[in-house]
């Protein structure tokens, strides 16, 4: 069998947790399995290179921080070769390049768009566990790039889906997916399985146990995940196709803070208005998530829509910069606002869902902002303090907990 393993930073965070993990693979190998395992930077590592660059330089150049980010994975493998040298058995790291992971050019957020397995095929044949670094890429000119923040995980999907792997493994240092975030719902309980799409959900809307681009690809390629823990035995959670049926309709709850919200207010009310605004907003890659427009009144209507906070400054200024200013009137911008959702591939067939939701925010006296649905996901927009009650609120009314 050939097994693809990703262990995250906490997972090799330090000299004894690099050797659980080591003993872990080895034990698999051991077993006559081909091992392909793909690190993440040591702990915070990643942060910290972010923060000493941006000491040197407050607006570092893109490709220079992807330069500055390859190092950290790049210590994770070369430091798990040596673990698995100091117990015995064979072992090589190799990074992006070595591979050769080809990627789009798009610093800090590029995507995979080929993986050579020659190499890794090569070192596998000689019966050596493969170390390979995540979260990177080489583009046509064999500059470095990165995936995105969480991005190893995609590595090792990508590379299960190109070695056509038995099994991809994903340890964290969770058990595996949960009804919800277990920090602000006490009563979370692990999912024994979950599918792609609803995965795909949670993982958007602010689950931050697996990288959405990850699951995207797992679905695409059939690529099965088990998400699990480094420190335990524990079974974890399986990411496919279907899962058996469940009694619930829902699976899980989110919510995000990192959104703001943009109202553009007294825009004409005339063909074409929401076309020219969200080009712009497009043309300068803004990723808009809830957009609302209201019922035109003299004229006029008003259009609101969400944004990741971080990127609110730049939105409005390039409204105001790009938009006609003759065809609106002002520009409302509130930061203090969350996303919450639930999510369950039953709501294809069950009704009812979105209600439910409504009469247990309103019980809880929660008021709800902006709503937006999907086929299987009901998102609201609330107060961002009113976030963790109006998740306890949902996962209560959809019966979640254990
Ligand atoms: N080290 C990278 C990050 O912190 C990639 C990863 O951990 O998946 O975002
Ligand atoms: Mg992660």
């Amino acid at each position: 069998m050939l097994i693809v393993k990703k262990f995250g930073g906490t997972s090799v965070g330090n000299k004894e947790r690099i050797f659980n993990v080591a003993r872990r693979c080895i034990e698999d190998y051991k077993k006559g399995h081909d091992i392909v395992v793909v690190l993440s930077a040591m702990g915070k590592m990643t942060d910290e290179l972010i923060a000493e660059a941006r000491a040197i330089n407050p607006n570092p150049s893109k490709r220079e921080m992807d330069m500055l980010y390859t190092i950290g994975e790049q210590k994770s493998v070369a430091l798990m070769a040596m673990a698995m040298d100091a117990l015995g058995a064979p072992a090589v790291s190799l990074n992006a390049f070595q591979v050769a992971m080809h990627s789009t050019n798009k610093y800090g957020n590029a995507r995979l768009k080929r993986i050579d397995t020659e190499r890794i095929n090569h070192e596998l044949d000689q019966r050596k566990i493969v170390l390979v670094t995540g979260f990177q890429g080489i583009d046509q000119y064999n500059n470095y790039t990165t995936l995105g923040r969480g991005g190893s995980d995609t590595t090792a999907v990508a590379l299960a889906a190109a070695l056509r792997a038995d099994a991809c493994e994903i340890y964290t240092d969770v058990e595996g997916v949960y009804t919800a975030d277990p920090r602000k719902v006490p009563d979370a309980r692990k999912l024994e399985e979950i599918t792609y799409n609803e995965m795909l959900e949670l993982a958007t809307l602010g689950a931050g146990v697996l990288h959405n681009r990850c699951v995207e690809l797992a679905k695409k390629n059939g690529v099965q995940i088990v998400v699990r823990s480094s420190l335990n035995e524990a079974p974890g959670t399986v990411v496919k196709s279907f899962t058996a049926t469940r009694d619930q309709v829902v699976c899980g709850v989110a919510g995000d803070k990192d959104a703001a919200r943009i109202a553009v207010m007294g825009v004409k009310n005339e063909p074409g208005t929401a076309f020219k605004l969200f080009n712009i907003l497009a043309r300068h890659n803004i990723n808009v998530d809830i957009i609302l427009q209201s019922i035109g009144h003299d004229g006029k209507k008003d259009i609101s829509f969400t944004v990741r906070e971080d990127l609110v400054e730049e939105a409005v200024e390039c409204i105001r910069k790009n938009f006609n200013s003759k065809k609106y009137d002002s520009i409302d911008v509130e930061k203090k606002i969350a996303m919450v959702s639930v999510v369950g591939a039953g709501m294809l067939d069950h009704p009812g869902v979105a209600r439910k939701m409504f009469a247990a925010l309103a019980q809880a006296n929660i008021n709800i902002r902006m709503i937006s649905t999907s086929e299987i996901r009901v998102t609201v927009l609330v107060a961002e303090d009113e976030m963790v009650e109006a998740m306890n609120a949902a996962h209560k009314a959809f019966a979640l907990e254990q």
